[in-house]
């Protein structure tokens, strides 16, 4: 029996000819060249003016939310439900993270906590698409126009996710991405800052080149300290063919989920998973199943039935307010994030999964159901 990972990357020949061409020739005078194409070509997938390939979405994160001025004793909100690397740019800056509640139908951040968050110290609000899973973003926005507040996007595993006809990324003051291995598209590890806001890119295209500014003429004269969180022609030459084939990407992570959805149709009633609203369409990064809370539920028990059957089961994210990370610490109750988490698992869903391989995962949700 092989075994069932839970996540790899799609490369393909364009891929390797793509990277070989970059390494053969992308030197000298064309060594931006599959950067420039893979930030045009995102930026026209997005619907956005403006995108910087970076290192990685941490990055992207971190010089988004220094050009928005987040600093010393600033407020940044945020979800309980996230991995580390949404939360440590905020701890980085100096500002503290005020970690909300999510909301039980979408797994992400539940805006009326996010309204109850707000004090005159907020400085943004980070907007996490778990999973794929959309956040409410026309509510959102309204309490970010109302209190005069930016809301950020954290797009890293919303490849594909659409909100009323705008892609996940596109509709806050800044979206990041990622392109780490594991993602819907990759470049090894990378990632991608984007905004339609003129202002905002020079000051993050600032940042990204050591504070160096676009027009300055003089040799190495950075006007600030900066950062360095570029992303190499290499890894943009993979970028390059991912995008190309990114359709073709997004469409099979959403039929593999489709499938999952099917073979656990049986045992609908005692689980919840990824949902799609009216108006979105969700790009189901990760097909997650959340069991209902009237059953007991022992996730190490389902955990180790997937390693019996050398399958990869992945848990969800654990609030980060029960991580015990200095800094990671300013947070009011989220009593639906502690219950979503503890009776949740991702399933496996890298683009070559085989039919088989689907229904061997789904019989063990199944039988465990
Ligand atoms: C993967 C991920 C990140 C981190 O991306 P890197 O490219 O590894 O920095 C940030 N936020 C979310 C929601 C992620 O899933």
């Amino acid at each position: 029996m092989s075994r069932i990972y839970y996540t790899k990357p799609s490369i393909t020949e364009l891929e390797v000819k793509y990277a070989t061409d970059a390494a053969a020739n992308g030197w000298g005078e064309r060594c931006y060249d599959y950067i420039h194409r893979f930030e045009r070509q995102f930026a026209e997938h997005l619907g956005v003016t403006h995108t910087i390939a970076t290192a990685s979405c941490t990055g992207a994160m971190h010089m988004g939310l220094a050009a928005l001025g987040v600093g010393d004793g600033d407020e940044v909100i945020l979800a309980d439900i996230n991995w580390i690397a949404t939360v440590s740019p905020v701890v980085h800056l100096g500002a503290r993270p005020v970690l909300v509640d999510v909301d039980r139908a979408t797994w992400c951040l539940s805006p009326e906590s996010v309204e109850a968050a707000i004090t005159p110290r907020t400085k943004a609000i980070i907007a996490t698409h778990i999973y794929g899973n959309l956040c409410e973003m026309e509510r959102l926005l309204d309490i970010g126009r109302r209190h005069g507040i930016p809301v950020v996007e954290d797009a890293a595993e919303a490849i594909g996710s659409v909100y009323q006809g705008r892609r996940a990324g596109a509709m806050g003051r800044f979206g990041v991405f990622s392109f780490h291995g594991t993602k819907t598209i990759t470049t090894g590890e990378g990632g991608m800052f984007v905004t339609s806001d003129p202002a905002l890119y020079e000051r993050v295209l600032t940042l990204s080149n050591h504070g160096r500014a676009r027009g300055e003429t003089r040799q190495f004269w950075p006007e600030r300290v900066g950062f360095k969180y570029k992303m190499s022609n290499l890894q943009a030459a993979v970028g390059c063919a991912q995008i190309e084939r990114i359709e073709e990407l997004i469409e099979r992570k959403r039929a593999i989920f489709n499938a999952y959805k099917q073979a656990l149709a049986p045992v609908s009633g005692r689980i919840q998973m990824n949902p799609e609203h009216p108006g979105t369409q969700n790009g189901y990064w990760m097909p997650t199943v959340v069991f209902t809370a009237a059953d007991h539920f022992d996730r190490e028990a389902l955990l180790a039935a997937f390693k019996a059957d050398q399958i990869d089961g992945r848990v969800f994210f654990w609030p980060l307010s029960d991580l015990g990370v200095d800094g990671v610490g300013l947070h009011s109750d989220t009593p639906v994030a502690h219950a979503i988490y503890s009776r949740a698992v991702n399933l496996p869903s890298y683009h070559d999964l085989s039919e088989d391989e689907i229904e061997r995962v789904a019989k063990v949700v199944r039988d465990f159901a």
